[in-house]
């Protein structure tokens, strides 16, 4: 079994890079994607580690994108690099990505701050590793009392629709389509089933627009898929000739609910990825 969909502490999840490789052999997989989001810092923590742990680790991130044609709504892009490490020009984007992700941070604690809320941009920083996100800033509000859990963090103040919400610029998912391939990997839609579109009945036509784009997978395995979703995943890959990805989302203690290397995902979709891409 293999697991191509997992957060490190360097970005949101909770295991270091080591104590993942570590579950990861515990549980007898054979390959592991880490997908922090936006940084490759867990990734590359984990490489020198995996060879000792019998485990092959499969180089991938996971993207925060716009997507023009649903009203700019925040998508995930999942990019997998089997063949070669990232190129440097991908890595630098990275760092422009992270930049603007600074710059929302700092907009975010002043306007917390404006809400009466007590707290300091480097105190959420103190709680995440080489990337802070929202889900930081959530921790540092239970924290200090002014919510009961994550979940009061985003609902009364950090959600899009909360009073304390700033709007980070994203890069439009054609664009990070374009940077993914050009840095030697391929992009997958990550956890189609979040983005309700089949709910709107236009499921095929963004697929097919992201496919023009030259997004070449689909993560048709993923915890939040119920079997339904995942036949009709496939279904989609094979009409649009798209790769298959699949794994857990796994975040440590940060969503206990969802588990390392579930759903199942056999060997044979990372040899499939292997004999297209690498
Ligand atoms: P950021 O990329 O810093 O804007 O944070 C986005 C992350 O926050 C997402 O990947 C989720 O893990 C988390 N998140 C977003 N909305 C919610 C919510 N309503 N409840 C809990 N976590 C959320
Ligand atoms: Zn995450
Ligand atoms: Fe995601
Ligand atoms: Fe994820």
């Amino acid at each position: 079994m293999i697991d191509l969909h997992t957060h490190t502490d360097e970005s949101d999840g909770t295991l270091s890079p080591a104590a993942l490789v570590e579950a990861a052999r515990a549980r007898g997989l054979r390959a592991l994607g880490i997908t922090d989001h936006d940084t490759l810092a867990g990734h590359d923590a984990a490489e020198p580690l995996v060879r000792e742990a019998g485990l092959e680790l499969v180089c991938g991130i996971e993207i925060s994108t716009k997507l023009a044609s649903l009203r700019g709504r925040s998508v995930h892009l999942l990019a997998y690099f089997p063949r070669s490490a990232p190129s440097d020009g991908f890595r630098a984007w990275l760092g422009e990505l992270q930049e603007q992700r600074r710059d929302r941070n700092r907009r975010l604690a002043e306007r917390l701050r404006s809400l009466g809320l007590d707290l300091e941009l480097a105190e959420a920083e103190a709680l995440g590793r080489s990337l802070t996100g929202r889900p930081h800033f959530a921790r540092l509000l239970v924290k200090k009392g002014y919510v009961t859990d994550i979940r009061q963090a985003f609902h009364r103040y950090l959600a899009e629709d909360a009073p304390g919400y700033v709007e980070r610029h994203e890069p439009a998912i054609e664009k990070a389509i374009e940077r993914v391939r050009e840095g030697g990997g391929f992009a997958s839609l990550a956890h189609p089933v979040r983005l309700a579109l089949r709910e709107a009945g236009h499921e095929k036509a963004v697929i097919a627009s992201l496919c023009e784009a030259g997004m070449q997978a689909i993560e048709v395995y993923h915890s939040d898929h119920a079997a339904a979703d995942t036949e009709r995943y496939l279904e989609l890959a094979r009409r649009y000739d798209l790769a298959v990805t699949g794994g857990s989302d796994f975040h440590g203690d940060a969503k206990p609910s969802v588990r390392l290397g579930r759903p199942r995902v056999g060997v044979e979709v990372l040899e499939a990825l292997r004999a297209r891409f690498g």
